[in-house]
Protein backbone atom coordinates (compact mmCIF):
# COMPACT_ATOMS: atom_id res chain seq x y z
CA UNK A 1 0.00 0.00 0.00
CA UNK A 2 3.46 2.01 -0.15
CA UNK A 3 1.83 6.01 -1.48
CA UNK A 4 -1.59 4.99 -1.64
CA UNK A 5 -3.18 6.08 1.53
CA UNK A 6 -5.77 8.21 2.07
CA UNK A 7 -3.07 10.84 3.99
CA UNK A 8 -0.05 10.83 1.48
CA UNK A 9 -2.50 11.37 -1.56
CA UNK A 10 -4.34 14.35 -0.15
CA UNK A 11 -0.49 15.80 0.75
CA UNK A 12 0.37 15.01 -2.88
CA UNK A 13 -2.46 16.79 -4.33
CA UNK A 14 -2.83 19.35 -2.50
CA UNK A 15 0.77 20.52 -2.88
CA UNK A 16 0.57 21.92 -6.64
CA UNK A 17 -2.50 24.32 -5.36
CA UNK A 18 -0.14 25.27 -2.43
CA UNK A 19 3.12 26.25 -5.04
CA UNK A 20 1.96 27.21 -8.07
CA UNK A 21 3.29 25.73 -11.13
CA UNK A 22 6.58 28.01 -11.70
CA UNK A 23 8.14 27.08 -8.20
CA UNK A 24 7.39 23.21 -8.82
CA UNK A 25 10.75 21.04 -9.63
CA UNK A 26 9.37 18.20 -11.21
CA UNK A 27 10.83 15.02 -9.39
CA UNK A 28 11.87 16.53 -6.45
CA UNK A 29 7.92 16.57 -5.28
CA UNK A 30 8.05 13.79 -2.85
CA UNK A 31 11.22 14.53 -1.19
CA UNK A 32 10.35 18.32 -0.70
CA UNK A 33 6.86 18.30 1.18
CA UNK A 34 8.45 18.77 4.17
CA UNK A 35 10.64 21.89 2.50
CA UNK A 36 7.09 22.72 1.02
CA UNK A 37 5.25 22.66 3.88
CA UNK A 38 7.68 23.75 6.74
CA UNK A 39 7.61 22.63 10.41
CA UNK A 40 5.18 23.10 12.45
CA UNK A 41 5.17 26.35 14.63
CA UNK A 42 5.54 25.42 18.29
CA UNK A 43 3.70 27.07 21.03
CA UNK A 44 4.77 30.84 22.49
CA UNK A 45 4.92 28.94 25.79
CA UNK A 46 5.42 24.96 26.28
CA UNK A 47 2.48 24.21 28.85
CA UNK A 48 2.27 20.70 30.94
CA UNK A 49 -0.62 19.57 28.23
CA UNK A 50 1.62 20.91 25.49
CA UNK A 51 3.93 18.22 27.12
CA UNK A 52 0.85 15.49 27.39
CA UNK A 53 0.35 16.29 23.01
CA UNK A 54 4.15 16.20 22.15
CA UNK A 55 4.71 12.85 23.84
CA UNK A 56 1.41 11.17 22.38
CA UNK A 57 2.92 12.65 18.69
CA UNK A 58 6.30 11.10 19.39
CA UNK A 59 4.68 7.85 20.50
CA UNK A 60 1.64 7.80 17.65
CA UNK A 61 4.39 8.95 15.15
CA UNK A 62 6.85 6.82 16.02
CA UNK A 63 9.28 4.49 13.19
CA UNK A 64 8.10 1.54 11.36
CA UNK A 65 10.37 -0.32 8.75
CA UNK A 66 9.86 -0.28 5.29
CA UNK A 67 11.89 -1.29 2.32
CA UNK A 68 13.41 1.84 1.89
CA UNK A 69 13.97 2.87 4.83
CA UNK A 70 12.02 3.96 8.57
CA UNK A 71 8.84 5.26 7.75
CA UNK A 72 6.38 7.10 10.03
CA UNK A 73 3.62 4.62 11.04
CA UNK A 74 0.87 6.88 10.85
CA UNK A 75 1.47 9.09 8.33
CA UNK A 76 3.87 6.92 5.92
CA UNK A 77 6.36 10.23 5.76
CA UNK A 78 10.11 9.46 6.39
CA UNK A 79 10.91 8.91 9.89
CA UNK A 80 11.15 11.34 11.75
CA UNK A 81 7.72 12.78 10.36
CA UNK A 82 6.70 16.58 11.09
CA UNK A 83 4.45 15.93 13.73
CA UNK A 84 7.44 13.31 15.50
CA UNK A 85 9.87 16.46 14.74
CA UNK A 86 7.39 18.86 16.49
CA UNK A 87 7.18 16.47 19.66
CA UNK A 88 10.56 16.17 20.16
CA UNK A 89 10.61 20.22 20.08
CA UNK A 90 8.52 21.38 21.95
CA UNK A 91 10.03 18.94 24.82
CA UNK A 92 12.97 20.26 24.14
CA UNK A 93 11.93 24.19 24.39
CA UNK A 94 10.25 22.82 27.33
CA UNK A 95 13.77 22.10 29.20
CA UNK A 96 13.57 18.49 28.90
CA UNK A 97 17.29 16.29 28.64
CA UNK A 98 17.35 13.67 26.14
CA UNK A 99 17.07 10.73 29.14
CA UNK A 100 14.02 12.63 30.33
CA UNK A 101 12.66 12.63 26.69
CA UNK A 102 13.40 9.31 26.43
CA UNK A 103 11.46 7.70 29.73
CA UNK A 104 8.12 9.89 28.71
CA UNK A 105 8.31 7.98 25.46
CA UNK A 106 9.17 4.88 27.53
CA UNK A 107 6.13 5.77 29.57
CA UNK A 108 3.72 6.43 26.78
CA UNK A 109 4.44 3.49 24.71
CA UNK A 110 4.04 1.20 27.37
CA UNK A 111 0.30 2.72 28.00
CA UNK A 112 -0.63 2.15 24.57
CA UNK A 113 -2.14 -1.12 23.70
ZN1 LIG B 1 3.90 10.96 11.42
Amino acid sequence: MLGSGRYGRAVVSAVPARLGAATIRPGRIMDSIDDILGELPLPPYITAEDVTFAVKAITVHAAEQWPDGPRCRNDRAPHPCRLHRWGRRVLIRRGLTEREIETLIAEETARQP
